[in-house]
């Protein structure tokens, strides 16, 4: 196996990661920075390949802030590794990752993650149907490769991503037929309060997505939810109705919509596998029912010199990923004694600052978006719950009905969350289920393992080292 060496070892190459990288290779480290991707930026700086030509304003001030943020990491002491995944650890303080140029182990001296976040998946029935798309994977296609949905675009879901994806759809072309909304935005504005004036230049980002859609005359719809997306081969319409607080849809209220596309987006979900696989502690959040890792002032975790920033801990922008990757850059730096801990805290104090007003903003929307009990009950007994093993809600209930007490077993006897994707699309559903079945709070159910290889790899390519 060949290795590597450098002083520190960044996963992700979004804002949290290259800004950890340009601190700390500012400060005089060697870093290598490592992403899956063939581009720099990450998920909202999504660049797209060489020579594709620059499509309608799909992601404008992004792109150039994405830009920025690249050119700021292009030092001479930070090393880009694209294309290549960071799939497993066995030894403390390396990383196994495969890339084009094959198997290699990467050793250094502070590893910090900053490994993004997913879209949420709910099983109802009908979602696994061609043509529904989770709303980041209809933006990634517009973004990356300036690829629009065709026919009639149906988006439901709840949260500032719905609202940028539905605004990014119609402007690029799109047919976008309709938005259910799971929030109105009255109890939105309420339940975030004054809040929400601490992210004011976000929050008129909002406004200004809203204004387009509203432009456009998409039809809202609010407080509503989906409840079956029909068709036989493909998307043919989705079935919405009204919900209570409890996201509880309420009878009588159903309407379905004639659709080709459904776009889901329910929220985004920590990337927390590589922080589990190296055993670093998390806690339950109980407004988002998501696991977060406990984290240092410099966002250290729980295991010494592993560091965690951005969106992969907790789910809260590009602009708080940018400022816990700073500072965790250069706390790296301190920590490899190429800084005083006392310049290190010196070169931080206005991200602190930025993280500390932010901070109230973040909790506003976390309050005002969060996932209600009515959500996770979509599921019918034959609705495929774990799409990658095809298992169903009924096998589901089925192992727990035969006595399985864990998450653990009902992974083990049905085979929910072993696939490619490892528990990233069914986990929160499975766990769900899983908890009502045993009177259980999901906090107790807890998250699954992570096992290498976290992301999907080729035996044949680690075969070939
Ligand atoms: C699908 C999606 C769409 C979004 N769209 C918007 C938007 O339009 N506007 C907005 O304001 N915010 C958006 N966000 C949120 C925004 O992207 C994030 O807040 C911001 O990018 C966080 O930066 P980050 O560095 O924490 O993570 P990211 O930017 O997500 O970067 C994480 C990087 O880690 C890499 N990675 C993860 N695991 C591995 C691994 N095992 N091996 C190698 N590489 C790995 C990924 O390829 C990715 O490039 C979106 C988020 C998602 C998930």
């Amino acid at each position: 196996m060949r290795e590597e060496t450098s002083d520190v070892l960044v996963i992700g190459a979004g804002p949290g990661g290259l800004s950890a990288a340009a601190a700390a290779a500012d400060a005089g480290a060697r870093v290598t920075v490592v992403d899956e991707n063939t581009a720099p930026g990450g998920q909202i700086y999504r660049q797209p390949p060489d020579g594709l030509v620059e499509g309608r304003a799909v992601a404008g001030r992004d792109r150039e802030r994405g830009r920025a943020l690249i050119r700021q990491a292009s030092h001479p002491l930070v090393k880009l590794t694209l294309d290549t995944t960071a799939w497993g650890s066995f030894e403390p303080g390396t990383v196994e990752t495969l890339g084009p140029d094959g198997a290699k182990r990467l050793r250094a001296g502070v590893l910090i993650l900053s490994t993004g976040a997913y879209d949420r998946s709910v099983a109802l029935p009908g979602w696994t149907l061609p043509g529904v798309f989770s709303v980041g994977g209809a933006q990634a296609l517009l973004k990356g490769q300036h690829i629009i949905p065709e026919g009639r675009v149906f988006l439901a879901g709840t949260g500032p991503l719905l609202l940028v994806v539905a605004s990014q759809l119609v402007g690029a072309g799109a047919d976008v037929v309709g938005v259910a909304d799971a929030v109105s935005t009255g109890r939105a504005l309420r339940v975030g309060g004054w809040d929400l004036l601490h992210g004011r230049g976000l929050l008129l980002d909002g406004a200004s997505y809203r204004a387009s859609l509203i432009r456009a005359r998409v039809p809202w719809h609010a407080p509503a939810i989906p409840i079956a997306i029909g068709g036989r081969d493909r998307v043919e319409s989705v079935t919405i109705a009204r919900v209570d607080e409890s996201w509880t849809p309420v009878p009588g209220t159903e309407r379905t919509v004639p659709t080709d596309v459904v776009c889901l987006g329910f929220g985004l979900v920590p990337s927390t596998e590589f922080l589990r696989l190296l055993g670093c502690q998390l806690s339950y959040q109980t407004t988002t029912g998501l696991f977060e890792p406990v984290r240092s002032e410099d966002f250290e975790t729980s295991v010494r010199n592993v560091f965690a920033v951005g969106d992969g801990t907790r789910i809260a922008g590009a602009i708080v990923a940018a400022h816990e990757g700073r500072i965790a850059g250069l706390a790296a730096a301190a920590r490899l004694n190429l800084l005083s801990p006392d310049e290190a805290v010196s070169r931080s104090v206005a991200a602190r600052q930025e993280l500390e007003r932010l901070a109230k903003f973040t909790a506003a929307i976390e309050r005002m978006y969060a996932p209600r009990e009515g959500l996770m009950s979509l599921a019918e007994a034959t609705t495929v719950v774990c799409r990658c093993e095809d298992v169903t809600r009924a096998d589901i209930e089925g192992a727990l009905g035969d006595g399985a007490m864990t998450l653990q077993q009902v992974k083990s006897w049905t085979r929910a969350g072993m696939g490619p994707c490892q528990g990233r699309m069914c986990e929160l559903n499975v766990v769900a289920l899983t908890a009502r079945r045993l009177g259980l709070v999901a906090e107790a159910i807890g998250p699954l393992s992570a096992r290498p290889p976290v992301k999907p790899v080729a035996l044949g390519d680690l075969a070939a080292e």
